[in-house]
Parts: C-alpha cells; sequence; structure tokens
C-alpha cells in the first residue's frame, strides 16, 4: 500500500470534490481511499510526503501521432494540407526502429508532464516497415503508462482524389484485415487494462467511405473504438463539400461514425447543428489546442460543446504539428483558447483540469476507473510540486498548476507503479531514448 500525504487534493470527481490537505491511498493498482487530512489507518504502508504538492488524477492524452516525434520542425510555415504535402514521402521511410524510438521519446515527455494514460493515431504502415504497432506498444510498456494505439489506415492517394501520396497509403481490405489482427493480438478488455485498441481511419481526405463504413462496422462487431480526425480546418469542410456535399459532421453521420463509441480528434469547424449531433449521439472530442494554433487551423467551440454535454478530452496531437509534446502544458492552452473566442468566463480552471482528466476518460470509455481520483478506480495519480519558483504564493492550487508554468513532478504513478519520481522517470534513461529519438530523426532526413 502507498499512502500519499500532506498535499492539496482535487479530486475531478462529480462533485468536484478537493481538499486543501488531503490524503490518497492505493492498494495495489487501486485507489482505496480519499480524503481530508492525514491517513489515520494502522496498516504498514509505503509514505509517500506530499507536503507543497497537489494530488490530481494523472492526465489522459486523446489524441497523439508518436511516429511523428522524429519528424518534428518540418513545414513550420503551412497549413495543415501543405504540412501534410511535405511531411507524407518523409513518413513513407519510417519502420519499427524509427516507430519504436519516437515513442519511447514521446511517451516519455508524456509521463514528464502528468500523462497515465495516453492514445496514439497510428495510419502510415509503408510496405515492409515492420511491426509498427508491436514496436509503440513495446515503448509504451517500457516507459509504463498506459496505452490506447488506434490502428489507423488510409486508403485514398492522390491518384483516386485523396491528398497523400501511393506510398503511404494501404490497399482496403489489407487495412481491414491488419486492423483485426491487431485487436486479435493486443486489444485487452479486461478492467484495469494497460492496452486497448482503437480503430482509427485517418480522415475524410485520405480514407474512402467504404474503408470508414467497414472499419466503424469492424470495431462494433469486435467491441473495441472508433477514432479519426474530423472538421479540423477550412479547407476539409471545403473538400467535404465539394467531394460528398455536405459538412463533415454530416458525413461522418452518413456513414456510421457518430456515436458513444467514437472520439474525434480536432472538431473545431462545427456549426450549431453539427454540436447537437454531436450531443445527441455522445460522440466525443479530442480538442488539441496547441496542434490547431500550430497549423493556424481554428479555434474549436469548447464552450458550446461543453454546454451540450459533448464528451471533450485533450490532445497534444502528433509531435510533427506540436513540437513540445507536454500534456500538462494543454491545461492552460485550452483555457486560453476558449478564452480568446468567448472572453474570460469562458472556461475556468478547474473545467480545463476536468477535460485532461474526465473528458479523456469519457472518450475512451474508461470514466468508470480512470479520471478522478475516488476509490475502486485505478491509481493513476499525478503529485504536482507547487512549491518551487513557479508556484510558490498561489492560493488555489488548481489555478496554480492551470495558470502557472508547468509544473514538475514528485510522482506519477500508474496502475500504483512508480513512473516518475522528483521530476525523473524511473522506467527508461532519459539520455538514451533522446540519443535514439536523434538517430532515427537523422537517418530519416
Ligand atoms: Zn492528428
Amino acid at each position: 500500500m502507498i499512502v500519499i500525504e500532506g498535499c492539496a487534493v482535487a479530486t475531478v470527481d462529480a462533485n468536484g470534490t478537493e481538499h486543501a490537505d488531503g490524503h490518497v491511498v492505493i492498494s495495489g493498482d487501486r485507489i482505496v481511499a480519499v480524503g481530508a487530512g492525514p491517513w489515520t489507518g494502522t496498516e504498514d504502508v509505503t509514505r509517500v510526503d506530499g507536503r507543497g504538492c497537489l494530488a490530481t488524477p494523472g492526465l489522459v492524452n486523446t489524441h497523439h501521432h508518436l511516429y511523428q516525434w522524429a519528424t518534428r520542425g518540418y513545414a513550420q510555415q503551412e497549413i495543415l494540407f501543405g504540412w501534410l504535402k511535405e511531411l507524407y514521402p518523409v513518413w513513407a521511410r519510417i519502420d519499427a526502429g524509427t516507430v519504436h524510438a519516437a515513442a519511447a521519446a514521446g511517451l516519455a515527455q508524456l509521463a514528464l508532464t502528468g500523462c497515465t494514460t495516453s492514445t496514439d493515431h497510428h495510419y502510415v504502415f509503408p510496405r515492409g516497415a515492420g511491426d509498427l504497432l508491436a514496436a509503440e506498444i513495446d515503448a509504451a510498456a517500457a516507459v509504463g503508462l498506459r496505452f490506447h494505439p488506434c490502428r489507423g489506415s488510409m486508403d485514398l492517394s492522390e491518384k483516386d482524389g485523396g491528398l497523400p501520396p501511393d506510398s503511404v497509403v494501404e490497399e482496403t481490405d489489407a487495412a481491414l484485415a491488419a486492423t483485426k489482427e491487431a485487436i486479435d493480438r493486443f486489444h485487452d478488455p479486461a478492467p484495469g487494462a494497460m492496452v486497448r485498441i482503437a480503430v482509427a481511419p485517418c480522415s475524410p481526405f485520405s480514407v474512402t467511405p467504404r474503408l470508414m463504413r467497414e472499419a466503424a462496422d469492424l470495431a462494433r462487431s469486435e467491441g473495441v473504438r472508433l477514432h479519426t480526425h474530423l472538421a479540423e480546418t477550412v479547407e476539409e469542410e471545403r473538400y467535404c463539400r465539394e467531394v460528398h456535399g455536405c459538412t463533415p459532421v454530416e458525413y461522418a453521420e452518413r456513414l456510421g461514425w457518430l456515436g458513444e463509441d467514437v472520439w474525434l480528434a480536432h472538431a473545431v469547424h462545427l456549426d450549431a447543428p453539427a454540436v447537437a449531433r454531436l450531443a445527441a449521439t455522445g460522440t466525443g472530442v479530442a480538442h488539441c489546442p496547441s496542434s490547431n494554433g500550430r497549423l493556424g487551423a481554428g479555434i474549436a467551440p469548447v464552450r458550446d460543446l461543453l454546454d451540450a454535454r459533448v464528451p471533450v478530452g485533450l490532445g497534444v496531437d502528433g509531435a510533427a504539428s506540436q513540437e513540445a509534446g507536454e500534456l500538462g502544458a494543454e491545461l492552460r492552452q485550452a483555457l486560453y483558447l476558449a478564452r480568446l473566442r468567448g472572453g474570460p468566463a469562458a472556461l475556468t480552471a478547474r473545467e480545463s483540469l476536468a477535460l485532461g482528466t474526465i473528458g479523456g476518460a469519457r472518450c475512451l470509455g474508461r470514466d468508470d476507473e480512470l479520471g478522478s481520483l475516488e476509490p475502486g478506480k485505478l491509481a493513476d495519480v499525478a503529485l504536482w510540486r507547487l512549491d518551487g519558483l513557479g508556484h510558490a504564493g498561489i492560493e488555489d492550487p488548481v489555478a496554480a498548476l492551470v495558470f502557472g508554468p508547468a509544473a514538475p513532478l514528485r510522482r506519477l504513478l500508474v496502475g500504483g507503479r512508480t513512473v516518475v519520481r522528483d521530476g525523473q522517470l524511473s522506467t527508461v534513461d532519459v539520455e538514451t531514448v533522446a540519443a535514439d529519438l536523434a538517430r532515427v530523426a537523422r537517418g530519416l532526413r
């Protein structure tokens, strides 16, 4: 058993329960008690001194492309389509070694910024590149994060009216078969799972309607979730109107891609009927504020989505369009973007923390065991240091975390296991991970 005590606690439960001085008790991989004051149990426990810290649920990253850690810094002034056009040929050269090194780096960065569960949306499978999904799952196990790799795919190349070149797309049937195989090999439906697969064709301009439809059928017959990019840019909306005669959300609905088992990356360009359809169907949204800023894509209507009760989580998005890859920093980015759109009351610090925790857990269909500090839930806990230069003296610890600079971690626990201790990863050697990353990035250039 582990007892964290002496810290402020923001549980992010349904009542927003907080303790100015409280404790969190962990047994095995579960939380068994959360409360005010010191813990009064008599069992033999490992104590973690939380004085000067804030305990929150571990952050949940709902959108990423980990392989892009090896292709950061390209196409710095491009919109999405120009950025993709520059990067597709580089991505055509990735292999299992690239993906392993990039995933280890990206996941290490996530862990150091408070993330305990991450998705990855991998949709580039060049022929002969090796076992890319196994490579990233192996990296996630090494870093120690809970991992939801989304088996992506593209089957609509330039010659058929899509955006990507032939070199990075798959045949439709091959993509579906490989997705089924990924579920069979890696998906763990059991409570407390460390690996779950989702089905994730890439985007309207790189995937055929047939692949979208059959991927949805496959996911539903296998009982796994569905993820894709949608409504990210005005150019995508124009493409959908020209090619399909409707908005991206109408297109998704036509293909069976709205529902409680679906979460969509971005959802920036939504009209009021689109927000209403997401709400009515229970479709979730992965909000990626820094990436949207980097590509100048626009500001997602997060306030409208929350008012309509759409599940909204946060994502760092791929590191080629968001070179920092820090999930903790997205709490502040989300707050700023919402306020640039809707004024200073558009999103509170606590709402932002909820996006990064329970909101993300809802997107992944795991809000019954992730996303808040409550007895019975998995012991995925971030213990943030707020006693240093960046945060000391701010009375409200949640405001310190969200408005302040990136907070260092005293501990990060995933299923009760220590992944970060006093700002350092306990699981992998960061110098080695960075050196591997530099090597594969050079190789791709
Ligand atoms: Zn993305």
